[in-house]
């Protein structure tokens, strides 16, 4: 096997997701050696998936000049739910795929143990390891993208709770008989605070009045946190408003848990944080300080996350090497 940087080998990780597919060849020391990207046939089932996934993995080994047999494991972040023992996924709102046994599968393709584990948990413990978080036992990380999805770390470990599903923050309730949310409930901070509640929102206010936004993610059918950032340095009034109402939820929410968890910092994340940026975080963090009242002094800190569309990469890449590690 060839040596990584800092001595052990290298281990593969893989972010899979409902858009895309990204793949990193990472050294002991962490460094990416080579990366590979693709889309997610999300729709052609479980075997495409696996298969891109390969395609995926071979283009960063290439990149990294290795082949399959330089690689002791792989880590892999999924959407879920999932069995994380066994490495399947039971099924997922974004792949057409059910009782997915891609621990299993990926490990007879490429030789090596496999580990899956649920995709934010694996980007939450980048960041907690290699990023924004490094150095801190007690971590709440908020990755705001399509939807909201969460990571509680405690006494420097993840805290899955009884039935390993714990730390699902985006469907914590910040409004009572809010708006109906994808998981069947109403109010969640889902609802309220994540890309797809941003853009229904400025869909709906389009259909009254003047919103150059609202009218773009009906041409694109999507709304992109880059055209949501635009708008708002632009002035746009409708997405000023809605970026602010949404912050407001997600603030409240993450009060909420900081006042149950006492953590040291809270890490937030994700395309929309990543594209709105320091503004927004400042109005998350003021909505959520409104709520805490177990921090007096003020020391629990709010920051964005660092490691960007890597977190997901290095998480998976972290889970492989301690599978090794603990045999
Ligand atoms: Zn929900």
């Amino acid at each position: 096997m060839a040596e990584g940087h800092g001595g052990g080998p290298p281990v593969i990780g893989v972010d899979l997701g409902g858009t895309k597919i990204m793949a990193g060849v990472v050294a002991a020391d962490h460094k990416i050696l080579g990366r590979g990207k693709r889309n997610t046939p999300a729709k052609e089932g479980a075997e495409a998936i696996l298969k891109t996934m390969l395609d995926c993995i071979d283009e960063a080994l290439a990149e990294a000049r290795l082949s399959r047999s330089d690689v002791a494991a792989a880590g892999v972040g999924s959407p879920g739910p999932l069995d994380a023992d066994a490495g399947v996924i039971l099924y997922s709102a974004n792949m057409n795929v059910k009782n997915f046994a891609l621990g299993p599968d990926l490990s007879k393709a490429l030789g090596v143990p496999v580990k899956v584990n649920n995709d934010v948990r694996v980007g939450g413990y980048g960041e907690f390891m290699l990023g924004a978080a490094r150095g801190y036992s007690d971590v709440i990380a908020a990755f705001v993208g399509t939807g909201i999805g969460g990571c509680l770390i405690q006494g420097g470990r993840i805290v899955g709770g009884s039935t390993n599903n714990a730390g699902e923050i985006g469907h914590v309730v910040v409004k009572a008989g809010g708006p109906r949310c994808g998981c069947g409930s109403k109010g969640c901070m889902e609802a309220l605070a994540s890309k797809t509640a941003i853009s229904n929102r400025l869909v709906k206010a389009s259909k009254k009045r003047d919103c150059p936004l609202g009218e773009k993610i009906q041409r694109k059918g999507r709304l992109k946190s880059g055209d949501l950032a635009e708008a708002v340095r632009n002035k746009d009034e409708v997405a000023v408003r809605e970026v602010e109402r949404a912050a407001f939820y997600l603030g409240t929410g993450l009060g909420g848990l900081v006042n149950v968890f006492g953590p040291q910092i809270v890490v937030i994340g994700g395309g929309v944080t990543q594209a709105l940026g320091q503004p927004y975080l400042d109005m998350v963090t003021e909505a959520a300080r409104r709520q805490i009242i177990t921090d007096p002094n003020r020391t629990i800190k709010f920051v964005l996350a660092t490691l960007g569309d890597d977190a997901g990469v290095l998480g998976a890449s972290l889970f492989a090497r301690e599978m090794l590690a603990h045999g």
